[in-house]
């Protein structure tokens, strides 16, 4: 048994909220003194040319009744319930990640019973599957607060460490010690310096480099932001000076991109250790889908529903926390303005999401999505909201700082947004509003319906031969 030579930087990302209800499950299955398993099926996704994240699609926990033997020397499986397991969750493309606990508390060790029977799995899925699924093991003490994890190639003989994450963000602690430069935060101190190392490394995928997202990138920008990638197709105008900080005549005469603008304003902040990439094209575009995909983060701030709509979709698919900010000016009958803005930050895996939140419209996306004539008709008639959209710097401030404001919050760990948010601020009545998100729970969503699954209970007719021994 060798370790292999650590090319590849992998990890195992599990949204809290899932991380919390699958070791709850994988608890309830477990009796006094016993071990228990626990499988997730993750997809891979390679986030750079180092980095590679399995984000998971499904879990199941065995109950009590799917084990031939569960004790606190060792598991096994009913040979039945394991072959039903792998031909219903094992979809082709995803990889295995199983879990297991010893007994006890602290870090446990793999065992060798772990080493030869993982060894001998990660054959048998790799062999027994036409995409050659690999093995992720992980190994938890009997609460399931600390583990450790390792995958295997699919020969069963090498295994590489894995790193697990079940927060928020991945932030690894090995880069980007404090020192002199970064007496710019000085005054955040009071937040932590893991909280500001945190921020420094954060990459931030903002969709809409516009009236809102250019303040935004400025504000988190000064507050540690360093690596972002910046998405819109969109030039600078002379409309947009009312509200774009630092703006000029000249940038508009030059026809710069809003990106290479959004860029130049973190370029200013930041002389050197930044890192902005820019893509001028719509989020529809396969390049920029897949720059977002590689960020920890995803900010919408544009001011159309389909962007939006594709933002959450790729938030769904690569399990990246979305941050969705917004705000809308209307004149009521009596001639007063009415003025709102919106953060909403949609449950990182799923339980609702902008779409079955009625957050955006559907309809809309699908009109925006339609050929320019149609779009032309649709403006026409009063469907979609065009460029005269009224749009004031202050109330994009409110907006743009509140969001800034809330991922501070979660980037900290001040902020909860494992339900997820969805504040409304409406001005003059200057009224936060906070919607109830247990309203907002769907469970049959097409976009965001629950993936995970319930433990799943064994049923009569088994053979017992051939278990699969742990
Ligand atoms: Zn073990
Ligand atoms: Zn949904």
């Amino acid at each position: 048994m060798k370790h292999m030579k650590n090319f590849q930087d992998v990890s195992v990302h599990v949204p809290s909220q899932m991380w919390n209800e699958f070791s709850k499950s994988m608890l309830k299955c477990r009796r006094v003194n016993e071990e228990v398993i626990g499988f997730l099926f993750c997809r891979r996704h390679q986030v750079s040319k180092r980095k590679v994240r399995y984000i998971p699609q499904t879990w199941v926990i065995p109950t009590p009744d799917c084990y031939e033997h569960q004790s606190a020397s060792g598991l096994v499986l009913k040979q039945h319930f394991h072959s039903y397991l792998l031909e219903n969750h094992l979809q082709p493309g995803l990889d295995v990640v199983h879990i297991h606990t010893h007994t006890g508390q602290g870090i446990p060790g793999f065992s060798h019973v772990d080493d030869r029977y993982e060894s001998e799995y990660a054959r048998f899925i790799a062999s027994s599957f036409p995409k050659k699924p690999r093995l992720i093991s992980g190994v938890f003490d009997e609460n399931l607060q600390s583990g450790q994890f390792r995958i295997w190639d699919r020969k069963g003989r090498e295994f590489e460490r894995v790193n697990f994450c079940n927060s928020l963000f991945e932030v690894s602690d090995t880069q980007n010690i404090m020192n002199n430069v970064d007496f710019m935060f000085a005054r955040q101190q009071i937040f932590g310096s893991a909280n500001q190392k945190a921020l420094n490394q954060l990459k931030v995928g903002l969709i809409g480099c516009g009236g809102i997202g250019s303040i935004f990138a400025e504000l988190l920008g000064r507050l540690g932001v360093k690596n972002w990638v910046l998405i819109d197709p969109d030039k600078l105008e002379a409309v947009n000076l009312n509200r774009m900080v630092g703006a000029t005549q000249e940038m508009v005469e030059q026809n710069w991109h809003k990106v290479h603008y959004v860029k130049h304003l973190i370029k200013k902040i930041y002389h050197e250790g930044s890192c902005v990439k820019t893509v001028p094209t719509t989020i529809e575009s396969e390049s920029a889908k897949q720059e977002i995909a590689a960020c920890d983060l995803i900010v919408v701030a544009t001011d159309n529903h389909l962007s939006r709509k594709t933002a959450q979709e790729l938030a769904l698919q690569y399990m990246r926390p979305l941050v969705c900010l917004g705000t809308h000016i209307e004149v009521k009958p009596n001639n007063t303005p009415q003025m709102y803005c919106r953060v909403t930050v949609p449950p990182l895996g799923g339980g609702w999401c902008l779409m079955c939140g009625n957050i955006i419209n559907l309809q809309r996306a699908a009109l925006e999505l339609a050929p320019q004539q149609i779009n032309q008709m649709a403006v026409g008639a009063g469907y979609l909201e065009g460029v005269n959209d009224p749009a004031v710097f202050w109330l994009n401030s409110i907006c743009a700082s509140t969001g800034v404001g809330v991922i501070h919050g979660m980037v900290s760990g001040f902020l909860n947004v494992d339900s997820g948010i969805d504040w409304i601020y409406d001005f003059p009545g200057s009224d936060w509003r906070k919607t109830n998100t247990e309203y907002l729970l769907t469970d049959d969503c097409y976009f965001c319906g629950m993936k995970s699954v319930e433990s799943v209970v064994e049923n009569s007719d088994f053979e017992t031969s051939d278990s699969v021994i742990w």
